[in-house]
């Protein structure tokens, strides 16, 4: 572990006066006294006791997933194939796919697995393509004439339904045989597969700091660019501790190797491990974001609501915007509420504005 270099400034409010003017003080006024119900009174007696360099990390995330499922169809065919057993093959490891180079959006490819074709005989005609006729007075397509005997009628002329007392069956039209309904008379099935790949990204964002500005603020200013890696091929094996090493940590007191380590196994890979899909890159971006966090006393009376164990000390946090101008912020300043009506009326609310 690097020693860490503890970067804050302590400031001995003793050797401070009041009367001293403070930039940091000044800016603070400042931003007070442009919230409309904020009171800006007691900065006038405010201290600064501390100014630590402090900064938060942007953390992005992306991993691209691919998933892949196998389907089968089965058409009535002429052709008979050689193997007639399905085929046992693995859709993982038989085959590969060129990924895409970026899956911002979802993209997909199928594969037609035709050298797995395999026929099967109908289960209905066992095959055949047809079956015995289903009028169980035809035999070989004809039936006996119900109106006369060998076509000869009772009055001993001849029978004009029939051909010598034999009528063509209707139902099998004389053939003896019907079609079979299921294989339309083919007798065998192909049963084809089909691969299809499809690829998804997952993206997250994880902040991490040791002080107390909001996510937002952090995703919404101008960050420097820290540390950028994208890994291919990576699988949900690979080890995520080799894939931070380069990541330099030395002049930060946030441990972001091992806070990334932690995200990822807790909302990446333990989410997707039992799932049948598969990672295939991994890419993390880190930017980072340098500011101030100062620490200010206000007389006695005042106390910081936001966390009493802090008394009447207060905090605030100060880092620039991409023109170069600061931006203040702050949560637990004590008079946030109707501070134009004067000192006496305002007092700490975090959401209202009149009490
Ligand atoms: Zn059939
Ligand atoms: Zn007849
Ligand atoms: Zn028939």
């Amino acid at each position: 572990m690097a020693n860490k270099v503890h970067t804050g400034i302590i400031i001995d409010p003793s050797q401070l006066s009041s009367r001293e003017p403070s930039k940091h003080l000044d800016e603070l006024k400042r931003y007070i006294d442009s919230k409309s119900c904020y009171y800006s009174g007691p900065l006038n007696h405010a201290q600064i006791t501390k100014i630590e360099k402090k900064a938060a990390y942007q953390c992005r995330m992306k991993i691209l997933f691919e998933n892949r499922e196998l389907s089968w169809t089965k058409k009535a065919t002429k052709k008979r194939i050689n193997h007639s057993i399905q085929p046992i093959f693995d859709i993982w490891l038989d085959y590969q796919f060129q990924l895409p180079i970026s899956a911002e959006k979802k993209s997909e490819q199928k594969r037609s697995l035709s050298e797995h074709d395999y026929t099967s005989n109908c289960e209905v005609c066992q095959g055949e393509g047809n079956l015995t006729c289903t009028n169980h007075r035809c035999v070989n397509g004809s039936e006996k004439c119900l109106s006369c005997s060998q076509g000869l009628k009772s009055d001993g002329t001849r029978c004009s339904l029939c051909k010598d007392g034999l009528i063509i069956c209707k139902t099998c039209s004389g053939k003896g045989r019907l079609q079979c309904t299921k294989c339309e008379g083919y007798g065998v099935f192909l049963h084809s597969a089909t691969l299809r790949v499809w690829w998804e990204t997952r993206v997250s964002m994880w902040y991490y700091q040791d002080s107390f500005l909001p996510e937002d603020k952090i995703a919404h200013v101008n960050k420097a660019s820290m540390w950028s890696k994208s890994e291919t091929p990576w699988t949900k094996e690979s080890a995520i501790e080799d894939f931070v090493r380069t990541i330099n940590e030395d002049n930060s007191s946030v441990p972001l190797k091992s806070n990334i380590v932690r995200d990822y196994k807790d909302k990446h890979l333990n989410e997707t491990m039992k799932l049948s899909n598969q990672m295939r890159r991994l890419e993390c971006d880190i930017e980072r974001l340098d500011f101030e966090e100062i620490e200010y006393v206000l007389e006695a009376k005042y106390t910081n609501k936001k966390d009493f164990s802090r008394g009447n000390r207060f905090r605030f946090c100060q880092y620039s915007d991409a023109q170069g101008r600061h931006i203040i912020y702050e949560n637990d300043y004590p008079l946030n509420s109707c501070g134009c009506m004067g000192g006496c009326c305002a007092c700490y609310n975090c959401s209202c504005a009149i009490l």
